[in-house]
């Protein structure tokens, strides 16, 4: 028994969601997700990250200005994601995927690889990739594997084009990847599940108002209410690696 949070009114009830045989589930996780991996989010350091300002590492204009730290801090964040590892919500969620399959999908703001390496498949990363580069030109060339922790820019390769390569990381004020593919998602979902993010980070925090435009049944898990709390028709307080296990109920078929 938790206590649960629905609309404006608090009830007690057991925190279980019904999927049926028809139900089609769309998760989005934010950094809450891998907090009990050891990966710091911003809420948990006041707006830092990792005890830098946004505004220094994850901008366009911080690659402008100072691509040596921008590096050396997506280098650090490739050393720490390395070490972590899944915790029992990534694993619980991929334990959902294995039961219903294509009607599972994942979209995630973190860029660590933890929910690939519980298992799941079937997600797609709107923030980019901490082991991934990719070229600043935009030249058409893919994004490469590559999880060096370089030391110094010197180091850094460049595109096949030649222009500079850059950690494959929307930073703010960018517009973040498969979108269509998300929005096609949300609209065939009839469940959605929000874990661990702070609904400050737009457009990932508007996913609710469209689910529920869709008609689907929308609930949050995380230790306190998001900033996007009223959109939800389900608030389930606790932290992501206690509450998701035991959490789905599936139709038997
Ligand atoms: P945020 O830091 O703004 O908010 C984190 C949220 O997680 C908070 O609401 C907090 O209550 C919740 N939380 C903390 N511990 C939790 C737990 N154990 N279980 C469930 N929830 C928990 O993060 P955000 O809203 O995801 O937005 C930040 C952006 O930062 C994202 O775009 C993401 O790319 C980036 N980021 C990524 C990582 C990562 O990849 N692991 C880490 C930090 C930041």
């Amino acid at each position: 028994m938790r206590l649960e949070r629905w609309g404006t009114r608090n009830v007690l009830a057991m925190a279980k969601i019904f999927v049926g045989a028809q139900d089609r589930v769309f998760v989005l996780t934010g950094a809450g997700i891998s907090a009990e991996s050891g990966l710091p989010t911003f809420r948990a350091s006041d707006g830092l990250w990792a005890g830098h300002r946004i505004e220094d590492v994850c901008t366009p204009e911080a690659w402008e200005q100072n691509p040596a730290l921008v590096w050396q801090f997506y280098s650090e964040r490739r050393a720490q994601g390395a070490k972590a590892e899944p915790n029992p919500a990534h694993h619980a969620l991929a334990e959902l995927e294995k039961q219903i399959g294509e009607r599972f999908f994942l979209c995630t703001q973190n860029v660590d690889d933890l929910h690939e390496r519980a298992g799941t498949l079937r997600l797609t990363h709107m923030h980019g990739q901490l082991a991934k580069s990719r070229c600043e030109a935009l030249c058409g060339a893919a994004p490469v594997d590559d999880s060096t922790i370089y030391k110094s820019l010197a180091e850094v390769g460049r595109c096949t084009c030649g222009a500079r390569l850059r950690p494959h990381i929307v930073f703010f004020g960018e517009v973040p990847l498969e979108m269509e593919l998300i929005q096609r998602k949300i609209g065939d979902a009839t469940v959605m599940l929000v874990v661990g993010t702070s609904g400050s980070v737009y457009p990932a925090a508007n996913f609710v108002h469209w689910a529920r435009q869709g008609g689907a049944r929308t609930v949050y898990i995380g230790p306190e209410p998001p900033l996007n709390a009223s959109a939800f028709t389900q608030v389930v307080e606790g932290k992501a690696g206690a509450v998701i296990p035991g959490l789905f109920e599936l139709e038997s078929s």
